[in-house]
């Protein structure tokens, strides 16, 4: 992975059917116009072109015995030749037969470097008790987890489903967790859950077109956990536009540098293989 440069932290390049199927949906049930191409290497050349380096690629699985598959789609796009560095993301849902065994096989294997759970898309909450082993080795082995934890189609998060989080967070204080488009639009309820816990993340992924809103003062002030990220390609917003919205905050360099890449950079690097 590139030691410097903008990491996209939130891309979805799913696997051919599946891939298709969701850009349906958000194509023909949604109306709306993606800034991308389905397709992977055009995905990652349009990204490069937008000054991103490195991306990480996040699976979720809808139901369960679908993650296995997903992931093993996902490190084979890993190492795959792009125009951008990919690092392997893995799922699991909480209905799987082993679901840390599935979490385990991907990351020690297949060499994923982050966890995405979708708790709409599989309908299911971060606390549910089959992820309870889950948690317990991600806390140990310090794997990254992008928590979406809205659970209406839409994309949004409310406040009963961000509080999950607090409690997660309380319960595996060492878990380094994600949330999702800082969990808009309960932008600042996700970032009192930051403020709280040193181990909790957010992602400034746009939902579909509409934009992370937060104030500079709180950019600045959790700019060490503030992570970039834009939803590619199943967004209307570009990567350019969502740098433009970030640069928008005001950061100096070194903060800005962190939440462009820094802050991922770092949670990659901490992970324990
Ligand atoms: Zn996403």
């Amino acid at each position: 992975m590139s030691e410097t440069g903008v990491v996209d932290s939130h891309v979805h390049l799913l696997p051919g059917r599946l891939g298709a199927k969701v850009r349906s949906i958000f194509e023909d049930l949604g109306g709306y116009r993606l800034a991308y191409e389905a397709e992977h290497s055009a995905v990652c050349e349009q990204l490069a072109a937008e000054g991103v380096s490195t991306i990480w690629t996040l699976p979720y699985a809808h139901r369960p015995d679908v993650a296995e598959g997903l992931n093993e789609a996902a490190a084979a796009t890993a190492a795959s030749d792009l125009a951008v560095d990919v690092v392997a993301g893995a799922t699991v849902h909480p209905g799987d037969d082993d679901p840390v065994g599935v979490v385990r096989r991907a990351v020690e294997d297949g060499g994923a470097r982050v966890l995405k759970l979708h708790c709409s898309v599989g309908d299911f909450g971060p606390l549910d008790p089959g992820l309870r082993p889950v948690w317990d080795y991600v806390e140990e082995v310090r794997l990254p987890v992008v928590v979406h934890a809205g659970r209406a189609p839409s994309g949004v998060s409310d406040e009963e489903d961000l509080a999950p989080l607090d409690e997660l967070a309380r319960r595996h204080p060492e878990a380094r967790v994600i949330i999702a488009h800082c969990g808009h639009d309960q932008e600042r309820h996700a970032l009192r859950i930051v403020a709280e816990h040193p181990n909790v993340h957010a992602d400034l992924t746009p939902v579909v077109n509409r934009l992370v809103q937060i104030t500079p003062d709180d950019a600045a002030r959790h700019a060490d956990r503030l992570l970039f990220g834009t939803d590619a390609p199943n967004t209307e917003l570009t990567a350019a536009r969502c740098r433009a919205h970030v640069d928008g905050f005001g950061l100096g360099p070194e903060a800005l540098g962190a939440v462009l890449g820094g802050n991922a950079r770092r949670l990659v690097a901490d992970v324990r293989s």
